[in-house]
């Protein structure tokens, strides 16, 4: 059923725009002073890609996620998603975090990627029963189905959240830095598994990290943001680049031009 309707989408003209960001102005209100997080921000996802946010902390990474969440609403510009405009959340648009703690604790892996379709009743009750086995399997956790949250790795956690997300068919994940807080290894793997469940799923995805490496691994595109307030500093293709390229020269003069891009100031000297 899953495999069938991502088919579908598939089939559904990609490089289409799908998710269109215009000159979003975001900023928040405290007692005292206004935080301008991001300034003229404009970038399109089509459907697809695998578009990646890049900047330091602080950039407003996080608030163009909750913006398009339909979490934060911008005090100037707009968001499109299929050239409706986001006047709220909505279950087509889910966001996985960085923390471990965004599942249910008292639920098992099972009944934690059951919940969100049960609240939402999108789906009869056979579906949600097949959703649930097939992400499941697709995130490689069918022996730990009934497995607690609290008995789970990291990393385990994370496909929890990221089975969770898949099964409700959003049709854009956000991922705001998912694999930040894992080890090394575990995140490799992560990052690993979740290219192929792009390429299984045509997913589309907006993934955010602060992460030059990992920008260049998982993205097709990469938006390049310039230190608080988030600006558009470029937007780059990076589709050429697999694990396997990660120590050739190409992969390291694209690091060191990003690495240029988000340490340049506007007067194009270098800091
Ligand atoms: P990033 O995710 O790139 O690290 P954020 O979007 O979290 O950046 O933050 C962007 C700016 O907005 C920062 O200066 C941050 O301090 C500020 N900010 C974020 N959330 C809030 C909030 N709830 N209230 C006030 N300022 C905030
Ligand atoms: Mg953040």
């Amino acid at each position: 059923m899953l495999v069938m309707a991502a088919e579908q989408r598939a089939g559904a003209a990609p490089n289409t725009v799908l998710l269109q960001v215009r000159e979003l102005v975001l900023q928040y209100k405290t007692p005292g002073h206004l935080v301008t997080a991001t300034w003229n921000v404009g970038f399109d996802v089509c459907r697809g890609d695998r578009f990646v946010l890049l900047g330091p902390s602080g950039c407003g990474k996080s608030s163009i996620l909750k913006a398009v969440a339909g979490f934060l609403k911008p005090a100037a510009g707009s968001i499109r998603l299929d050239g409706k405009p986001i006047i709220g959340p909505g279950p087509d648009r889910l966001v996985v975090f960085q923390e471990f703690e965004q599942l249910l604790p008292w639920k098992t892996t099972r009944e934690n990627v059951l919940f969100p379709m049960r609240v939402t009743r999108r789906f009869g009750a056979l579906e949600m029963e097949e959703r649930a086995d097939n992400v499941i399997d697709k995130v490689g956790l069918q022996r730990f189905a009934d497995a607690f949250p609290h008995t789970l790795s990291g990393g385990m956690k994370m496909r929890v959240a990221i089975a969770r997300a898949l099964a409700m068919e959003p049709a854009i994940l956000l991922m705001d830095e998912p694999f930040a807080a894992l080890d090394a290894l575990t995140r490799r793997k992560m990052q690993e598994d979740l290219l192929k469940l792009c390429e299984q799923t045509s997913l589309t995805m907006l993934f955010v990290t602060h992460s030059i490496e990992e920008a260049i691994l998982l993205g097709s595109r990469i938006l390049v943001l310039s230190p608080h307030p988030g600006r558009v500093r470029a937007e780059l293709n990076a589709h050429q680049f697999a694990f396997a390229d990660l120590d050739t020269p190409e992969f390291a003069t694209l690091q060191r031009r990003i690495t240029d891009m988000l340490f340049q100031d506007t007067s194009g000297v270098r800091r």
